[in-house]
């Protein structure tokens, strides 16, 4: 990387390469437990908490490709294969063997709630310190925090029975009685 660029950075660099390629692995294996989680959903709400697991694969994408720009500018290097990402990581990767709906949302809430420890984590070492790192690394927290939400929610929405709220039908407008000429 740039000399002055890499000047500026008071923390360990080689300390903090290491930290952000396992945080790189956990988004990439958080990608494809996700992506395939929606291709194999079954069960309550399918639908909806598909659409909810694509989406969010797509943001540890990002996530994932954020991490690798500023690992290769820091002049770190990346990790190349499956084995290292399930070798090199913090948070692991959760086979979708149950596709019900609700195991996916369960495994992927443990998957998101490591996600911001290690964040959390990441944060606390660069922060006000390298203030670049901590400007991605803060973005990235503000999206994990927004996923284990979403899915808390989803499954909350799961447990209120079917009938819980019933459809009321809408009030018939009542026509004003015309006025009578006296
Ligand atoms: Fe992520
Ligand atoms: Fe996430
Ligand atoms: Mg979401």
């Amino acid at each position: 990387m740039g000399t002055k660029g890499r000047e500026i950075v008071g923390v360990n660099v080689d300390k903090l390469l290491k930290m952000m390629n396992k945080a790189y692995a956990d988004e990439w294996l958080a990608h494809y437990q996700y992506w395939v989680g929606a291709k194999v959903a079954t069960g309550r709400m399918r639908g909806i908490v598909a659409e909810e697991l694509a989406e969010h694969a797509e943001e540890e994408l990002k996530h994932a490709e954020m991490l690798a720009e500023r690992i290769l500018q820091l002049g770190g290097t990346l990790l190349i294969t499956p084995e290292a990402l399930l070798k090199e990581n913090n948070c692991g990767y959760d086979a979708p063997t149950d596709p019900s709906t609700k195991a996916l949302l369960d495994q992927n809430i443990k998957g998101e709630q490591c996600a911001i420890d290690t964040y959390k984590k990441l944060f606390d070492f660069v922060q006000g310190k390298d203030p670049i790192t901590e400007k991605i690394i803060l973005e990235i927290l503000e999206d994990e925090v927004e996923h284990e939400d979403d899915l808390q929610m989803m499954l909350e929405d799961m447990k209120e029975p079917v009938s819980a709220k019933p459809v009321i039908a809408a009030k018939p407008v009542k026509a004003k009685p015309a006025k009578t000429k006296k």
